[in-house]
């Protein structure tokens, strides 16, 4: 009696419980020098990069199938290498959606709003100047440093300043050690998988690729079932952009931004009103300079 009437209570609240689960809706950014067994330029788009192509989809892969175990309902993937065509679509999961092509106002995180519960990044890298950051940089190697509201940040923080805009938690990451460090210090509560440790800019001792998928698929699942432990950034307005770029030229050219300020011969600052315009104009910065 006790067990038939349990089996009604579950079938009646069963499907109801499920359908009761809201939605979750993960983002997913995907870059390219923090996935596991790469470590060179010619691997992310030189010589050997149809090698090392494969390695950066079987890793979003990964993620997106982990993200559907974990209860997600939609997953949008964008592309944030490069040329922002290394994924192709036709071999994506295809319960997935591919943000694809350059150029796109947000770049790295487009198509990321106030809709989403959860954001993952996926291959990411330490910010330029970094000590063993594999193949760590911000954007391109015009730029030297570069800081939000006077703390040094990558590619991560500017992509992370858009979550916290729409208050949507970073909730993992993976890539190079030194990256993984830095995160964890900038997303707090954030899981951080480091699938290679950095010998030098262009030399890592890395995980193998499939351990890494593992690794990436376990923590995906972890960090999307403790999500709501998981705070979003909160970024101060106004934003302060500040960069310093390797050539005064290039400096030359970030003044044609109207209200950029010149803090001197390499560096620009501009203040932004919230998160959305200071990465505009940090991708603006980054689009003026020449490498
Ligand atoms: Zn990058």
């Amino acid at each position: 009696m006790l067990r038939s009437s349990l089996l009604g209570a579950i079938l009646l609240f069963g499907p109801t419980g499920a359908a009761a689960q809201s939605k979750l809706k993960v983002y997913l950014s995907v870059d390219m020098e923090g996935i596991a067994g790469i470590a060179t330029a010619a691997q992310t788009g030189g010589s050997d990069y149809e090698w090392a192509r494969p390695l950066m989809l079987a890793e979003a892969n990964a993620a997106i199938a982990a993200a559907f175990e974990a209860g997600a309902t939609e997953v949008v993937v964008n592309d944030a290498h490069g040329s922002h065509t290394n994924l192709r679509a036709d071999q994506l999961d295809r319960r997935a959606t591919l943000v694809t092509g350059q150029p796109k106002p947000y770049g790295m995180v487009e198509g990321l709003d106030g809709s989403f519960d959860a954001v993952i990044f996926i291959g990411y890298h330490g910010h330029a100047n970094q000590v063993d950051a594999v193949l760590g940089h911000t954007y391109s190697h015009a730029l030297r440093h570069a800081r939000i509201n006077g703390r040094e940040v990558g590619e991560y923080g500017t992509a992370g300043m858009i979550a916290g805009h729409y208050r949507v938690p970073v909730v993992f990451v993976s890539g190079d050690r030194a990256f993984a460090e830095e995160a964890k210090r900038f997303f707090p509560g954030v899981e951080a998988l480091a699938v290679k440790d950095g010998i030098g800019f262009t030399a890592a001792k890395t995980l193998h690729p499939s351990v890494a998928r593992e690794k990436i698929a376990a923590g995906v699942k972890t960090a999307l079932a403790r999500r709501s432990q998981i705070a979003p950034i909160t970024i101060a307005t106004p934003v302060i952009v500040e960069v310093e770029l390797d050539i005064a030229s290039n400096a030359d050219a970030a003044m044609f931004v109207p209200g950029m300020e010149r803090v001197d011969g390499v560096t620009v600052r501009y203040r932004a009103p919230d998160a959305l315009v200071a990465y505009r104009v940090s991708r603006l910065i980054r689009m003026l300079s020449r490498d």
